[in-house]
């Protein structure tokens, strides 16, 4: 349930509806915008509406929220999220470009691959240390020492790091490494682990899963933001169709989607969604049009060498190329 505030209502107005609202056992998520102040509540409301029957004086109007996300609701929060990373603005009107290896494979590829990256235009550098693969005879990732070569590329360029956990033990290494974390399609629904990523004071990339739907990628959302951190970013990486041209189909249609669902930024990995190096610049056109707040790509220094997807993996000069092309596509979307 939502409660939309009056344009007149006072300080005092508002402190006591949450106030009345914890008293009933329910949580409150307070939102002043611009123009509207909402004050959403989360829990059983029979027993607020039992103890306070009327509008609570400063209500203009109660909106009753059917979807089980809250706090991942556009109804809860009607401006889009922005997340300042130490200057690194990612949602709103801002556009991110994050780029790296599928894997960080060593000292000297993980940093030639952030200065070409950085080189083209990309703020954030992407990484595997630790990787979830389909085969566990396939290079299973650096782990830690990876994390630490990341980092040290990181600071010597500039770039923000993002790389993915698959466990919270993984997490609990990797949060004092890196910017973001980012939790896999494999791991969507790893309950235990979006709770554990909640209790973190740093951004997640939450993927889609192979097979999920967009509600439960959203209720996935709210699994984090329960607990405390709000800061998510929605990745669309592709879903399972009977289409086996690409290596997954990229639902283009769960950006507008998304968009009139969650005040979340919304990304898109066109890297992982076609398997297939020659489609990445056609499907980041239609990424940019489709009002993505960002992209994630798959650069590596020497593809044809990679130890895990070098078939989707783009070469330095094609990143940079891919980036100077979008530039006029990113401005004529209003993005910066
Ligand atoms: C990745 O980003 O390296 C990755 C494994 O992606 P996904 O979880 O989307 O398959
Ligand atoms: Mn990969």
């Amino acid at each position: 349930m939502i409660l939309v505030m009056k344009q007149n209502a006072t300080e005092e107005n508002i402190k006591k509806i949450i106030e009345t609202v914890h008293s009933c056992g329910l949580k409150t998520h307070l939102s002043t915008g611009e123009s509207l102040t909402i004050i959403g509540v989360i829990g059983d409301k029979k027993k607020l509406l039992e103890k306070n029957p009327g509008l609570f004086p400063g209500v203009e109007r109660i909106i009753q929220v059917s979807e089980s996300y809250k706090l991942a609701n556009k109804k809860f929060k009607a401006e889009p999220s922005v997340y300042d990373i130490d200057g690194v603005k990612i949602g709103g009107d801002n556009f991110c470009m994050i780029a790296g290896p599928c894997a960080i494979e060593s000292k000297e590829q993980i940093l030639e691959a952030a200065q070409c990256v950085k080189k083209a235009g990309a703020n954030i550098l992407r990484g595997g240390a630790y990787k979830p693969r389909t085969s566990p005879y396939s290079f299973q990732g650096l782990e830690e020492k990876g994390l630490e070569y990341m980092k040290e590329a990181g600071e010597k360029t500039g770039l923000k790091i993002v790389s993915e956990v698959t466990s919270i033990e993984a997490l609990n290494t990797a949060k004092d490494y890196v910017d973001i974390l980012q939790i896999g399609a494999r791991n969507m629904q790893n309950f235990e682990l979006l709770k554990a990523a909640g209790k973190a004071d740093i951004p997640v990339i939450l993927k889609r899963g192979l097979c999920a739907t967009i509600d439960e990628w959203l209720n996935a959302a709210e699994y984090i933001m329960s607990e405390g951190n709000e800061r998510v970013i929605l990745c669309e990486r592709g879903i399972r169709t009977f289409e086996t041209s690409t290596r997954n189909t990229l639902d283009i249609s769960a950006v507008p989607v998304l968009k009139s669902k969650t005040h979340l930024p919304v990304i898109i990995d066109p890297s992982h969604a076609s398997g297939v190096r020659e489609y990445i610049a056609p499907l980041s056109r239609a990424a940019v049009a489709a009002g993505s707040d960002g992209l994630i790509i798959e650069v590596h220094p020497h593809p044809e060498c990679a130890l895990s997807d070098g078939a989707q993996s783009l070469n330095p000069t094609d990143f940079e190329n891919l980036c100077a092309e979008l530039k006029p596509f990113i401005s004529l979307m209003g993005r910066k």
